[in-house]
């Protein structure tokens, strides 16, 4: 833009910053899987360990030395089919989980060489290669039992569940108020993590094992009410997810180009073409999560020129993981640590900047602002600081139907049993670490204690 136009228009937001090819390459997947000789090899660095502490960082229990074993003996079906069995979702955990800090953290190879065995890539190897085979199909659904089970969102937690019931012989409807299966791996994760149309194919395969039905656009508390449910089905399972977003609390919070993260996310993961999504030459980002660093990223991949994120306390007390940060820098991100932002600065309705109050630390550990401000020019500026729990889909006649925690989210025991008989949860509604592997194992426990109950109910 040249100074004149700038000085009449200062909002600089474009498509097609980049080439079809440089698109393509930032986009492409970030962790390319290993071949046969490079998984073999890593296999062989595994100790096979009695107790296996990888096992026990893992959150749906993977036998990790067994399925590494078989890769090693180049039974890769063997290997992928040990993984499914406990984590139905192996393929994409394979490609998100935090594994620096889970199993590869646990690993004894830390210490014995300062290498941690590759956990990830080596699961991943095995069930990309069984998805690859035309018998990829491992499970068989036992003998039909008549029982329906209304499962309400088709995201990991909701996939799990259904797999599990599936394979006792239930049939499943899930209500999905999306056009597409796969929650926030088709619609969340950052797209050159789970590249290509990878959710789609690990849907088909949780689908092809039979007994399970999809109904799109079918929301809670709008198409569908959990009374009906409850009295349509034998049992019930809720894994909705978060669909709130918090905002930032400024005035001026509706300037155009001020954005929550997790829409523009969407957009992107959705967008048939990225040369037609629009991106500015000045992003902000503010939060300290994962979704602020895939924003980040992202915005940065698609030819932002500057990309500032900035989080109100220090890089340790960030939720993304330090290796998240660092990769964020290296892709460009300038990370911008202790401030917090004051004021949306606008023109024309349009943002173009924010101003921001350096923190710190009170005498009593609480965060304050210092008084001392600057400001960062955005042409978009993303609200990335933590989505919440929208419960009044839960609400009917104006009564709670079902226990909440203090946090507002579902009440569960340890079998994702709510208050409500016949009725389970799991995943992001509920509590928990909030990863794509811990909403699996919910939905893996839930289905385990739903298919329990309708037998002792026969
Ligand atoms: Fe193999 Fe490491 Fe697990 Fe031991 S801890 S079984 S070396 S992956």
């Amino acid at each position: 833009m040249s100074k004149a136009a700038e000085a009449e228009n200062p909002v600089d937001i474009a498509a097609g910053r980049l080439s079809a090819a440089q698109y393509a390459e930032n986009f492409s997947d970030v962790a390319p899987p290993l071949d046969r000789n490079s998984a073999v090899t890593e296999a062989n660095r595994c100790l096979f360990c009695f107790d296996a502490p990888c096992i026990e960082a893992c959150l749906t229990s993977i036998d990790i030395p067994v399925f590494i074993k078989k890769i090693s003996t180049d039974n890769v079906k063997g290997a992928a089919t040990t993984i499914l069995s406990a984590n139905i979702m192996g393929g994409s955990c394979s490609r998100v989980c935090p594994v620096e800090e889970l199993c590869e953290e646990a690993c004894v190879r830390n210490t014995q060489s300062g290498q941690p065995i590759k956990i990830g890539q080596l699961q991943r190897y095995a069930t990309d290669h069984l998805y690859s085979r035309k018998d990829a199909q491992v499970f068989t659904r036992k003998p039909a039992t008549g029982k329906k089970i209304a499962i309400v969102g088709a995201g990991p937690a909701g996939l799990s569940c259904a797999h599990g019931l599936a394979r006792e012989g239930h049939n499943v409807t899930i209500f999905e108020a999306r056009p597409k299966a796969g929650g926030l791996n088709e619609y969340g994760i950052a797209a050159y993590k789970v590249a290509g149309n990878f959710a789609q194919r690990e849907t088909d395969f949780i689908l092809a094992i039979g007994g399970i039905e999809i109904k799109n656009g079918q929301a809670l508390g709008q198409q569908i009410t959990l009374s009906q449910l409850r009295k349509d089905y034998d049992a019930v399972f809720l894994g909705m997810g978060m669909k709130g977003v918090n905002a930032l609390g400024l005035e001026a919070e509706n300037l155009q180009g001020v954005e929550n993260a997790v829409d523009y996310i969407e957009k992107l993961r959705q967008a048939k073409d990225l040369g037609k999504l629009p991106v500015g030459r000045h992003v902000v980002v503010i939060g300290g999560g994962n979704t602020a660093i895939d924003i980040a990223i992202q915005t940065k991949r698609l030819g932002a020129e500057y990309v500032t994120l900035v989080y109100r306390r220090g890089a340790g007390e960030m939720s993304a993981t330090h290796h998240e940060q660092e990769f964020a820098q290296t892709n460009g991100v300038t990370i911008k640590h202790w401030a917090q932002p004051k004021k949306l600065i606008g023109f024309q309705g349009h943002v173009t900047g924010v101003e921001f109050e350096y923190t710190q630390l009170d005498a009593n550990g609480k965060l304050m602002g210092t008084g001392d401000t600057f400001s960062i020019p955005a042409d978009m500026v993303f609200k990335a600081i933590g989505q919440t729990f929208v419960a009044t889909p839960l609400k009917e006649q104006g009564r709670d139907l079902l226990q909440l925690t203090k946090k507002g989210r579902i009440a569960v025991n340890e079998d994702g049993q709510t208050s409500l008989p016949g009725v389970w949860a799991g995943g992001d509604c509920t509590e928990g670490q909030d990863l794509t592997v811990a909403a699996v194992e919910d939905g893996k426990i839930a289905a385990i204690a739903i298919n329990r109950a309708l037998k002792e109910k026969k």
